[in-house]
């Protein structure tokens, strides 16, 4: 091999190496770290993208907003361990039960949030009911449920009225008795 075959074979390695690393520094920047789900950052991102899409072509768009019923008596009873087992069998739950175009997301603690591009709240209720009944199937020592707020977005809104709105209907899921699921308008 002549040496500067071998330079620009050494470079073309080092370079490959560089945009590996970059890669994997870039997926670690938006990977929630128990779960291996989207984190926070990276929600708020790519709702503010997905909002103005809805927007643009006049798609419908829902986001969910989930949290974890009695955690705290979770960890309480059966240790920190066993609850982010938990945390991380209802996050595989939620990629398995997802659609390639769904965005699933750690929000904080024990709440999760979905973005559902191109969903009406309709189609939103069937696949929200879908995740909570899966959830009570789950097989662990502490017995899951989750309440699940759903807002779908409309004239006016944005990225922090959303997630408020579905911040509440989840909260009056919550309020409702919990293990169910609620758009602000009636609770199911
Ligand atoms: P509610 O039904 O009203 O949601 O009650 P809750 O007990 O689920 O709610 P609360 O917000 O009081 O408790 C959430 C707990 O989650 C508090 C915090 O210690 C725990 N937590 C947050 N992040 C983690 C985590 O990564 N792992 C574990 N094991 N616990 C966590
Ligand atoms: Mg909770």
């Amino acid at each position: 091999m002549k040496n500067s075959d071998f330079i620009n074979k050494r470079l073309h390695e080092e370079l490959q190496h560089f945009k590996n690393r970059v890669f994997e520094l870039e997926n670690l920047a938006v990977t929630d770290s128990l779960t291996g789900l989207y984190n926070n950052r990276y929600f708020k991102d790519r709702l503010d993208q997905e909002i103005e899409r809805s927007k643009r072509y006049k798609k419908p768009l829902c986001l969910l907003m989930i949290d974890i019923d009695d955690f705290k008596k979770c960890n309480d009873t059966h240790g920190h361990l066993e609850g982010d087992c938990l945390i991380i069998e209802i996050s595989k739950m939620l990629t398995k039960e997802s659609r390639l175009a769904d965005i699933v997301c750690r929000y904080a603690g024990d709440e999760f949030v979905i973005i559902l591009p191109e969903a009406d709240v309709v189609r939103a209720k069937i696949y929200a009911n879908k995740i909570r009944v899966a959830v009570n199937e789950l097989e662990l020592k502490c017995k899951p449920s989750i309440s699940i707020g759903i807002c779908e977005l409309a004239i006016g809104m944005d990225t922090t009225s959303i997630i408020d709105k579905a911040d509440k209907a989840m909260y009056k899921a919550k309020h409702a008795g919990k293990n169910r699921i609620s758009d602000l308008v009636e609770v199911l």
